[in-house]
């Protein structure tokens, strides 16, 4: 089979995107993603057995639904390539709301000769906030320790790997959210699971970990554990922000003001959701 029978078989017979079947057989073949003008100037070249075989279960996997980040391993989240697998949810846009927002907090805190800012991140699954908050930190020559956590033994591992990958220093922990944990913190953040578990959206989410989205009836379970844990882990002063769905920011805003926090506000996503709010622990 041609290069170009290949894309086209894919899209017509299966109804591939033609962007997704292209980066399947770039997959495929084991050449960058952004190599699609390879595909453009080789499309009558003939694709070896093996890579054929590999691409058409590739596209079948994607017709019945499974995540492109899934069949090819990789994702980008805030400039930084990451891998993943279904051991983890798929790291999301509208989660750079929340790692833009906690970099802003670190700008604003920055203290020189103070003591080393202690950050943390709460149910990391991939990695990907822990892991844009400690590259940035690399990048601007901050100072600042950063910690992740996941309940997930098989997340963590994945976490870790992308760390190493990155030559990003994290430390990894075992843990849910702060239960056990001593050590205070001067901004904890949390993209933590928050649909709630009749919402008709998870039907479309079902390749993702359930573990990673779901929290009791309302969605709020999580966030409630975490709101409720935080002031006993952060400094005076410090930042707790936390992404949540498209229609808690008010919910969410009540539970932090009800601890005790002061500066309750919330961010936009790139849709205009108020997706993170957050806090800050009077000092
Ligand atoms: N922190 C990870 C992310 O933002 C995982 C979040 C989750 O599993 N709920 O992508």
């Amino acid at each position: 089979m041609q290069i170009q029978q290949a894309l086209s078989t894919a899209c017509s017979s299966l109804g591939l995107e033609r962007l997704d079947a292209q980066l399947l057989l770039l997959h495929a073949l084991d050449k960058p993603l952004v190599d699609r003008a390879w595909l453009i100037a080789h499309d009558t070249d003939t694709l070896a057995r093996p890579a054929e075989v590999r691409y058409i279960e590739l596209a079948r996997r994607r017709a019945a639904g499974t995540p492109l980040p899934y069949l090819t391993g990789n994702i980008e989240f805030h400039g930084m390539p990451l891998h993943i697998d279904s051991r983890v949810l798929i790291p999301r846009p509208d989660t750079e709301t929340l790692v833009d927002w906690a970099l802003a907090c670190l700008h604003d805190s920055r203290v020189a000769d103070g003591p080393i800012p202690q950050i943390i991140d709460l149910g990391t699954g991939s990695g990907a906030v822990a892991l844009a908050i400690a590259r940035f930190l690399v990048q601007t020559g901050q100072a600042g320790a950063v910690h992740a956590l996941d309940v997930s033994p098989d997340a963590l591992a994945l976490a870790q790997a992308n760390a190493e990958r990155l030559g990003l220093p994290v430390q990894f922990m075992l843990g849910a959210w702060l239960t056990g944990i001593s050590a205070r913190y001067d901004l904890i953040v949390s993209n933590p699971p928050y649909i709630a578990e009749s919402d008709p959206h998870l039907d479309a989410l079902g390749h993702e970990p359930r573990l990673a989205l779901i929290s009791g009836p309302d969605g709020l379970d999580a966030i409630r554990t975490i709101v409720r844990q935080a002031p006993d882990h952060l400094q005076p002063g410090g930042w707790l922000l936390l992404e949540h769905g498209w229609d808690q920011a008010l919910a969410v805003r009540e539970l932090l003001a009800q601890a005790g926090f002061t500066q309750v506000q919330s961010r936009r996503d790139l849709a205009g959701i108020e997706r993170c709010s957050g806090g800050r622990w009077p000092g």
